[in-house]
């Protein structure tokens, strides 16, 4: 291995983690005046902080944090010091922009280098990159990370369908890098054109998108691949390449010894136990420019317990489920729409198309009702034992019953948007 670090425990990465924690709480508290502010305010010195526990006494932050502090917020090094600036287009308000020192930018091509070795990939391979670049950070992160690793980058970005077709061909590219809509759109046109056994690649890199199983079949299929990996990151958080799953994709290996990650409950603000689902909240360990400190992605996921088959050492966390926005409460229990998408994407005879209705029940209860399309194949007559297989595994999977309707395939609303899932009639005053 050239750049996952060899022996890694969790001891090894408890001592790093207090190291990094204690060393960026003194970098920010005498470089920013937002996190002096802050922590002034708190009441927090930083000589405090002597252990890992000591982070939940720091104070949570968010993403008006950083955009009220622009056009440089957090910013915690000279402007001598920094070399680049990227920034996350916010879908309200201002962009967030996150300043970059040159250790920054070296740091981060390790550590998507680190990604590229953990997914297999050697420096023969030659990796078609197909995520923008500029302003917003994939393209940049792709590119330095397949440079320092030392294989071929081949960096168009989101070009058509019929570039990428041809230079995918040319340049006997191995491994394609996207999202997974792009990816899937890529595996439709090569097997349109019959460009299949005129193509090399091995493997599928995606980023910055939830992706249902069925869609992540459909691509290694359409493609011929080996693997289909997801890397994590966001522009706050340098860019993608903050972790990624290795080959029996059993959960996402984030690099423990750059970041600390918590899971809180987006409500309470409180830890949640260990392997539930919450808020990930993230802590940078040796970022300059911009570090984060207990910085709410508003991203849910939970830490995978136990230790994985390939022996990397760094711990897990899940896919991402979606985001806090999307988050109901349901008889006490914190559910999250992807986990009944994730259910039902595994019973057969169910359709990809769903919705959860709550209201109030004759008794005053709240009832949840599962609406979800039949598949094609499945027939109307086993309509009833259909209903009670998805009761039955939403009731082991998540903890809560439900009433389940089948409806005929095509029925539920189509859009190239987001589709509304979640249709809450409850009366919240109550
Ligand atoms: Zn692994």
């Amino acid at each position: 291995m050239r750049f996952l670090p060899a022996g890694m425990s969790p001891e090894k990465l408890a001592t790093i983690q207090l190291e990094g924690l204690r060393w960026t709480v003194r970098h920010a508290c005498q470089n920013s005046p937002f996190y002096r502010r802050l922590f002034e305010k708190n009441g927090i010195d930083p000589e405090d902080i002597r252990s890992l526990e000591d982070l939940q006494r720091l104070p949570l932050t968010d993403k008006e944090d950083l955009q009220a502090g622009y056009p440089f917020p957090l910013r915690s090094a000279g402007f001598d010091e920094l070399v680049r600036i990227h920034a996350s287009s916010g879908t309200t308000g201002k962009r967030k922009v996150l300043s970059y020192t040159r250790n920054d930018v070296e740091m981060w091509a390790d550590m998507f280098a680190r990604c590229y070795e953990l997914a297999g990939l050697t420096t023969s391979d030659r990796v078609q990159i197909a995520v923008g670049y500029g302003l917003w950070t994939a393209g940049a992160g792709f590119q330095a990370g397949c440079e320092r690793f030392g294989a071929l980058a081949v960096p168009v970005g989101p070009a058509n369908a019929e570039m990428h077709c041809e230079l995918m061909v040319d340049m006997e590219t191995t491994v394609f890098c996207s999202t997974a809509s792009m990816a899937l759109l890529m595996a439709e046109e090569i097997d349109r054109r019959r460009l299949r056994s005129k193509i090399k690649i091995r493997k599928i890199i995606m980023g910055a998108e939830r992706c249902s199983d069925a869609m992540r079949r459909r691509i290694a299929e359409l493609m011929g691949v080996e693997h289909v990996h997801d890397i994590y990151g966001m522009t706050e958080l340098y860019g993608p390449g903050t972790g990624i799953d290795c080959h029996f994709h059993n959960g996402i290996h984030y690099w423990a010894d750059y970041f600390i990650f918590e899971i809180i409950d987006p409500r309470s603000l409180e830890p949640v136990a260990p392997g539930n689902l919450g808020e990930l909240v993230v802590t940078t360990l040796r970022k300059e420019g911009s570090p984060l400190i207990r910085y709410r992605t508003h991203d849910i996921t939970r830490i995978l317990e136990g230790d994985c088959g390939c022996g990397a050492g760094f711990p897990r966390h899940d896919r991402i489920m979606g985001r806090t926005d999307d988050m109901f409460i349901y008889r006490a229990v914190n559910i999250y729409p992807s986990q009944i998408d994730h259910v039902l994407s595994r019973i057969d005879g169910v359709g990809s198309e769903y919705q959860i209705h709550l209201d109030h029940g004759a008794d005053g209860r709240d009832m949840m009702t599962v609406k979800v399309e039949r598949s094609e194949q499945a027939s109307a007559a086993e309509d009833q034992n259909l209903a009670r297989a998805v009761s039955a595994e939403i009731r082991r999977k998540i903890l809560v019953r439900c009433r389940v309707e089948i409806l005929d395939p095509g029925s539920l609303p189509r859009t190239e948007r987001k589709s509304q899932r979640v249709f809450d009639r409850r009366n919240h005053e109550n």
